[in-house]
């Protein structure tokens, strides 16, 4: 999946004091957007240096991934011929697949940092905790953490089926049913819901497969499979789907992204015939 960048180490150990390297990368940050070289590679410390006369000071410390350290830089820079600002979502089809990765988490936090610049509390300006990774208010002592909304990604089955769905919007390929966890619910109750409000079924059995980090949206996935109840007619959320279908486990469409959760679950569900 996109997270997995074995034999490389993701380390997001909060290490404010790690003084940044040549070789190290820069993620410029403004408004979702990244500072990329001809749009496909990052600016090392060394380049960025020299570019913009960035300072040490000027770079927060994000994380590790094997000996290189990735840095936010929130100043605006001006783009030349060479470097532009590209969306961060250019991260999910990056090579090396890694360095996606890596992109996408610092995006992350990048939106994280660029949206709690200011207590939400007292209006005060926010300063980066010295222990671990948070914003204080020194004024009121408000902390905020990172943002992660928790997701639940559904495999419904019945028997050798599995159901898939299509949104109206956005990712176009058949998908699992999916959904943010809400205030006072649980992730089981989530699944519940969302299965009942995106197809109106009733479902038992749910168990835990995995989960996914996924900066895009901000979100930890995580996904479960469950059996359907009883038979019962879909009766889809319109306003949110355009298609949901019973599929074979022999016989689903070899569609999709390949490193998101929603595929390595089918797949998983797929091989389970073997
Ligand atoms: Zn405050």
């Amino acid at each position: 999946m996109f997270q997995d960048i074995a034999p490389k180490v993701f380390d997001n150990h909060y290490e404010q004091r790690r003084a940044p390297r040549a070789d190290d990368y820069v993620v410029i940050y403004n408004d979702r957007q990244v500072v990329m070289y001809q749009e496909r590679a990052l600016p090392t410390v060394q380049k960025a240096t020299a570019q913009w006369q960035l300072t040490p000071d000027q770079m927060t410390y994000l994380f590790q991934i094997d000996q290189t350290a990735f840095y936010l830089v929130a100043a605006k820079i001006t783009p030349d011929t060479d470097y532009h600002y590209t969306n961060a979502r250019a991260f999910r089809n990056f090579t090396p697949a890694w360095l996606g990765y890596a992109g996408a988490t610092a995006a992350h936090l990048g939106w994280w940092y660029e949206t709690n610049q200011f207590c939400g509390r007292c209006g005060h300006a926010m300063v980066p905790d010295q222990r671990e990774r948070a914003m204080d208010c020194p004024q009121c002592g408000q902390k905020i953490y990172p943002r992660i909304s928790p997701v639940v990604v559904v495999g419904v089955t019945s028997g050798d089926k599995i159901l898939l769905t299509k949104y109206l919007t956005g990712y176009q390929p058949y998908t699992l049913i999916s959904g943010f966890g809400e205030i006072g619910e649980t992730l089981e109750d989530a699944v519940r819901r969302e299965v009942h409000e995106e197809v109106g079924l009733d479902i038992r059995n749910i168990h835990y497969y995995g989960s996914q980090p996924w900066a895009f949206s901000e979100s930890l996935l995580m996904g479960f499979f469950a059996e359907l109840d009883h038979p019962e007619t879909i009766q889809l959320e319109h306003d949110e789907l355009s298609q949901a279908k019973w599929f074979d486990r022999n016989d689903t469409p070899d569609d999709g992204a390949k490193f998101i959760l929603a595929w390595e679950m089918r797949q998983a569900f797929r091989n389970a015939q073997a």
